[in-house]
């Protein structure tokens, strides 16, 4: 790993100081730290190089707390906590769910809700620095699009890249339709969850909107109360843990006293760049009774256009199934996680 500098900071003004305007120290980036678990990886296999690191652990974002009607995730709040918190395990077990089937206990332990949506690819290419990459490194091609391309997207590609986001969490944040709260010396800004992440197109090296010098501070999430009874997030991938989601589908369904579907929220994740909705999908189970010829329907919609790549063409398969198979079990109850934590 390169030398780096690593310092502290006890407050966001200070911490945004030390980041304003992606400053760079002995030529290289100065980046915020909190969990690191993705970003050391990263320095380490001189996928990103950072001069600086400025670490934020010590700044008040902690809090897991009631909001306005909904939930305040603090953006150092590690990802453990935020699952097994009796708030989010009672009023939005679908995020207990997808954080639950991200990652390994350790990493949960250490990683922190904002550094989850930061979290990079783990398209092989990008971390084989001996590889052209367009995301790592502008303008020198995709490897994947020839290569072997399992992993990757079938939605909302570019000709320039082809990666998914990986994380599980941020595919229930996307159904569950949080706002990202994020500080910097120009001031604060909201961005609703949908367009925090972005697709490649031609600028493959940006995975989110946010600047070098943004700090995210928060994460909020509006009452979902009415889906806690009916939600799902089904995860398939390579093995039973500790493995990145071919694909993952996040289903919260608002069911009346007749049966019929008020209101649905899904979310894909293993499939684009960023976590994948289509509120047109949704709408068409609006004031419907369950039915799987119908949920078969939600995700053709859902799925309209997907393109395979040779390797992950079974994907669009294997994502109409998930969907059906999440819809299904949302509608026949939330199983809650209501185990000890051990981890
Ligand atoms: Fe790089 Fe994206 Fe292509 Fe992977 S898919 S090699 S991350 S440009």
């Amino acid at each position: 790993m390169n030398p780096f500098t690593f310092t502290q900071a006890d407050n966001a003004r200070n911490a945004i100081e030390q980041v304003a305007g992606n400053a760079s120290f002995a030529g290289e980036a100065v980046r915020f730290i909190a969990g690191g678990t993705n970003l050391l990886d990263l320095m380490k296999e001189g996928v990103m190089l950072s001069g600086r690191l400025v670490d934020i652990n010590r700044l008040p974002l902690d809090q897991i707390e009631e909001k306005d009607g909904g939930l305040l995730l603090g953006a150092t709040a590690r990802n453990a906590d935020t699952a097994y918190h009796p708030l989010v395990r009672e009023r939005y077990p679908l995020l207990t769910a997808a954080i639950l089937a991200g990652a390994s206990p350790q990493l949960r332990n250490m990683a922190s809700n904002g550094g989850n949506l930061l979290q990079r690819t783990r398209c092989y290419y990008f971390y084989d620095v001996g590889t052209p990459c367009n995301k790592r490194e502008p303008n020198t091609g995709c490897s994947a699009r020839e290569g072997i391309n399992r992993q990757h997207a079938i939605l909302g590609t570019s000709e320039h890249c082809i990666a998914t986001h990986p994380s599980d969490m941020c595919v229930a944040l996307a159904a569950l339709e949080a706002t990202v709260h994020v500080e910097s010396a120009r001031g604060k800004r909201d961005i609703p969850f949908a367009e925090f992440h972005r697709l490649p197109g031609e600028a493959p090296q940006y995975d989110t909107v946010l600047e070098a010098d943004e700090l995210i501070t928060a994460i909020t999430l509006p009452d979902a109360s009415r889906y806690a009874a009916h939600s799902a997030y089904l995860k398939l991938r390579e093995r039973l843990s500790y493995a990145f989601a071919l694909v993952s589908v996040a289903a919260a369904l608002d069911i009346g006293p007749d049966g019929a579907i008020r209101s649905a929220r899904i979310a894909l994740g293993g499939v684009a760049h960023k976590p994948w909705r289509r509120p047109e999908a949704e709408q068409l189970l609006e004031g419907k009774q369950p039915d799987p010829a119908l949920f078969g329907q939600v995700a053709d919609k859902l799925l309209e256009g997907a393109v395979g790549h040779g390797h992950n063409d079974f994907k669009i398969r294997l994502a109409r199934n998930a969907i059906v198979r999440a819809l299904k079990t949302a509608v026949e109850g939330t199983v809650t996680n209501t185990g000890e934590r051990n981890d």
